[in-house]
């Protein structure tokens, strides 16, 4: 953490001359490189190991028929940060499956997305990571993702274009998919 804040207040150092009218002696610049590591070490935890447990039970559908019994958590809130530009991106995640005599404890969704969004990455990888997360969880290919999110790189930078969202859809099969997204309107 130290050394990350020297590095960080070293940057900074270099924007000051670059602009001299950022004045690192100004009140609110005092303590920004501490503050900028620790809110890396922070929202950057999904780089380190798993801290929960992802608990699942055994389910066996006592309904014999035709139909697909999807569970679905939609709605989940998220945060990460474009790898690209290193600013966050947010929004929200609908995530549906359909067990394989597996089911996860229903606030272990939230929690995955939470600790897989804790990192730099691209809203592209962060969809098939939950995929792959669950598939190894829950041994199910019937997996399908929905990710919502507003990039600040994209709102204050570049095209500025403040209301822009993106929309990724992320499944093993595009037929799971097209059925996800009936479930979801
Ligand atoms: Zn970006």
């Amino acid at each position: 953490m130290i050394r990350l804040e020297k590095h960080v207040e070293d940057a900074l150092k270099e924007l000051s001359v670059i602009y001299p009218s950022y004045n690192l002696k100004d009140p609110h610049n005092k303590g920004t490189a501490h503050r900028i590591a620790k809110m890396w070490i922070e929202n950057f935890k999904g780089l380190g190991e798993m801290d929960f447990e992802f608990t699942t039970f055994p389910f066996e559908s006592k309904v014999d028929n035709e139909c697909s019994n999807w569970i679905i958590i939609r709605d989940i809130e998220f945060s990460s940060w474009c790898a690209h530009h290193f600013l966050p991106f947010s929004g929200t995640i609908d995530i549906g499956y359909i067990p394989n005599e597996i089911i996860a404890g229903a606030s272990k969704l939230p929690r995955a997305v939470d600790y897989l969004s804790a990192k730099p990455q691209v809203q592209e990888e962060l969809g098939e990571d939950i995929i792959n997360f669950l598939y190894d969880r829950l041994h199910t290919p019937k997996i399908c993702v929905r990710i919502v999110s507003k990039h600040t790189c994209i709102a204050c930078r570049g095209a500025k274009s403040r209301h822009a969202e993106m929309v990724t859809f992320h499944s093993f099969k595009k037929a799971d998919l097209k059925e996800f997204l009936g479930m979801l309107k």
